[in-house]
């Protein structure tokens, strides 16, 4: 708790599950109904949806509707849409979320756009550049497996003093059968939570919830071959690189190949045993939004996250992981070994 959000971890547990969980029906809405052939392009030529940005205000609006205004740093921003050029886009936006947000205005979702009303003055630490906590949010965290209709995350975390303290990750076409090629969407989706103050991490399907089991400690034989989650995209990191890595274990491995933060989710849930981002050669910016949501989730399983060097992820020194280098999520037994065999093949920029 803290002075600017006087809240219980089961309150904002709750808020953020019902945002993700709202936000992944419009998102679902707007995937079966865009014509996703011609996304807008951001100045870094990056795509974004109308999807995107209804995600976003959705995700605000019961973010502050349940707990008052909050203080967000989240992907999108509602400068596109204010454009008068783009007002067909707004107004589609407006029709998808009209159905879960009675009396939506253009005023009202804009403002949401941008994170809500004002939140109370921040408060600055000397360690952390952005006022804590606060909320950082992907709307839609693996755009282009959204455009190809298949996975895809709406991803929320909660960060005090550069920690992602709580989470609530939504796959919306993830299934919740750990058999099912992840390539093939299941409508039905899971959503997942996790707060460092609660045991586990919890898994949300229409059965329910269900607390998954700790990821084991002990390593399983060296005949099984290990699973690693990678981008679908190819030019979001460097295959050859992932694969020295792997050569380097000398176990038998598979790819599993998906977007977005469902990866943290699969490592999570035992389907797979890592995933590893290795940091480009060119500068990539790694945000704290696309991270720290599926990092929360993750930890909370059991899982040990860190950057490729072994060190622990810092979501307080702005909006990107500046103080970091990659990403590697693993199952316990895994993670060492993942970070050695790292270091030994020479694949981190200098
Ligand atoms: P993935 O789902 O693994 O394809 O990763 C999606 C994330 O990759 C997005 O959140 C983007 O921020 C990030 N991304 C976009 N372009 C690049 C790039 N050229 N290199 C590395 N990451 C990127
Ligand atoms: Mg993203």
């Amino acid at each position: 708790m803290s002075a600017t959000q006087p809240h219980t971890t089961d309150v904002l547990l709750k808020a953020a599950r019902r945002a993700v969980a709202g936000a992944a029906r419009v998102c679902r809405y707007l995937q079966s109904t865009l014509d996703l052939s011609a996304p807008i392009r951001k100045a870094d030529e990056s795509p974004v949806t109308i999807a995107d940005f209804a995600s976003q205000a959705m995700v605000v609006r019961t973010l502050v509707e349940s707990l008052g205004p909050i203080r967000l740093v989240g992907e999108e921003s509602s400068s596109h849409l204010r454009n008068p050029a783009h007002s067909h886009a707004l107004r589609v936006a407006l029709d998808a979320v009209r159905p879960h947000w009675p009396g939506v205005t253009t005023n009202s979702f804009l403002e949401a756009l941008d994170g809500g009303p004002p939140s109370p003055a921040p408060l600055p630490t000397a360690d952390s550049p952005l006022p804590s906590p606060f909320w950082t949010l992907d709307p839609i965290d693996g755009t282009k497996g959204f455009l190809r209709r298949q996975q895809y995350s709406v991803c929320l975390a909660y960060v005090d003093r550069g920690q992602a303290v709580l989470a609530a990750l939504a796959c919306p076409n993830l299934a919740q059968d750990r058999s099912a090629d992840v390539a093939i969407p299941d409508s039905r989706g899971t959503i997942y939570t996790a707060a460092v103050a609660s045991p586990g991490a919890i898994e949300w399907t229409d059965a329910g919830p269900q607390t998954l089991p700790r990821r084991e400690a002990a390593a399983p034989p060296r005949e099984r071959p290990i699973r690693i989650c990678s981008s679908v995209e190819p030019s979001h990191s460097s295959l050859g690189r992932l694969l020295a890595v792997l050569r380097a274990l000398d176990r038998p491995y598979e790819l599993v190949r998906l977007d977005s933060q469902c990866k943290y989710a699969l490592v999570a849930r035992g389907q797979a045993d890592a995933l590893v981002r290795l940091p480009g050669r060119r500068e990539v910016i790694y945000h704290i939004w696309d991270h720290a949501p599926g990092a929360a989730i993750a930890s909370a399983a059991g899982c040990v996250v860190s950057d490729a060097r072994g060190e622990p992820l810092d979501f307080g020194a702005g909006a990107s992981l500046a103080r970091n280098m990659g990403v590697v999520c693993a199952a316990p037994w895994l993670h060492g070994e993942l970070i050695r065999s790292i270091q030994h093949s020479n694949v981190l920029p200098a």
